[in-house]
């Protein structure tokens, strides 16, 4: 086998944010398949726990570094076939709390990736974001709606912002500088390792659940949310990674099982509540302004239109929410049981 046929069956992949939750779900499945992975990461939120089981393999290198490390980034990303930029400002909680790092580190980290990989000729897969439809009312999001976002003074759209300045410098590297990148704008995304530190509604509801302490449910809890398994989120991004015709586009990766927030919270405390503990949650309903800052703006609906994945990769998820529910909520049992021993 010659060296570029070994190159393209056996790819070198570089995670930027790999040891994240669902990055270190996408090393394992690339190192499955028999990809070489390459992770920079700097543990901010991260964490060691996610990837400690692949640290000895020959085919994992872990470097515990920021993106903006020129020369670590630099001596990676000469060795990777692919590049999928996962580290990022994520969750609301940390990004409404923290503005300042949020933007530099979503805009400035995306632009150090890109031009590195432009250095090599990396292919790139952008992580974005459903926030980028900001408060746009037309039910499914498609990928080429127009975009409404709320004021610059509310925190929560500088994400978004920041999320569409990373959409509009990749794209830029396509066509001006013919850097092959594919964008995937995940919607929530839900599964083992993801913590509810940074406001993740599902990990917090079945850590409280867990706990046998209220579900804060924000707001009136009307909303609603479509949750994805990470497991058909990773296999969205090796779609991506892997489909020349993906190059210079922009897709959607979401479920369609939509959910209202007061609902989730009621199925958590039904399906906690039978698993033999007497403690049974109830629900604490807080308004926004408490929850998160004053004037803190919410999205109603998140409901993706997923015909465009489905059409270039044949991609659909897989796993339902009862599957999920499920997963977050053993997984959580495990981790407790654990601590306990
Ligand atoms: N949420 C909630 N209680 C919590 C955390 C979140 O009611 O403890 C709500 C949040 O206001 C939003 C939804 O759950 O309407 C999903 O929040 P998350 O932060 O998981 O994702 P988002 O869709 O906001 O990015």
């Amino acid at each position: 086998m010659s060296l570029n046929d070994y190159k393209q069956r056996n790819p070198t992949y570089l995670i930027t944010g790999g040891a994240g939750f669902i990055g270190s779900h996408l090393a394992e499945a690339l190192l499955a398949k028999g990809c070489r992975v390459l992770v920079i990461d700097n543990l901010s939120t991260g964490s060691l726990e996610n990837i400690r089981h692949l640290l000895d393999r020959p085919d994992f290198h872990f470097a515990y570094s920021d993106i903006a490390n020129e020369m670590v980034l630099d001596r990676l990303a000469s060795e990777a076939d692919v590049i999928v930029h996962l580290a990022a400002a994520v969750g609301v909680k940390l990004v409404v709390e923290n503005p300042v790092h949020t933007i530099q580190t979503n805009i400035m980290g995306t632009e150090k990736v890109l031009e590195t990989a432009h250095r090599y000729q990396a292919k790139v897969v952008i992580a974005s974001t459903s926030e980028v439809y900001g408060k746009g009312h037309s039910i499914p999001f498609r990928e080429d709606d127009d975009v409404v976002l709320g004021p610059t003074s509310r925190n929560r759209w500088g994400y978004a912002a920041s999320k569409m300045v990373d959409e509009f410098l990749a794209l830029a590297y396509y066509h001006e500088k013919g850097l092959p990148v594919a964008i995937a704008r995940l919607f929530n995304t839900v599964g083992p390792r993801q913590t509810g530190r940074y406001g993740m509604v599902i990990p917090r509801f079945v850590q409280q659940a867990l706990r046998g302490e209220p579900l804060t449910v924000y707001g009136d809890g009307q909303q609603s949310r479509c949750f994805l398994h990470v497991e058909d989120a990773v296999r969205a991004l090796i779609g991506l990674a892997e489909s020349p015709e993906a190059i210079g586009e922009v897709f959607n990766v979401g479920s369609q099982q939509e959910i209202s927030i007061l609902d989730l919270a009621q199925q958590i405390i039904d399906r906690v509540g039978t698993q033999g503990d007497d403690r049974r949650s109830e629900i604490e309903v807080i308004p926004y302004g408490q929850a998160y800052a004053p004037g803190f703006e919410d999205m109603q609906r998140r409901f993706p239109d997923i015909s465009k994945i489905e059409q270039y990769l044949g991609w659909k998820p897989t796993r339902s929410l009862d599957e999920i529910l499920e997963d977050a909520i053993e997984s959580f049992q495990t981790q407790n049981t654990v601590v306990i021993a």
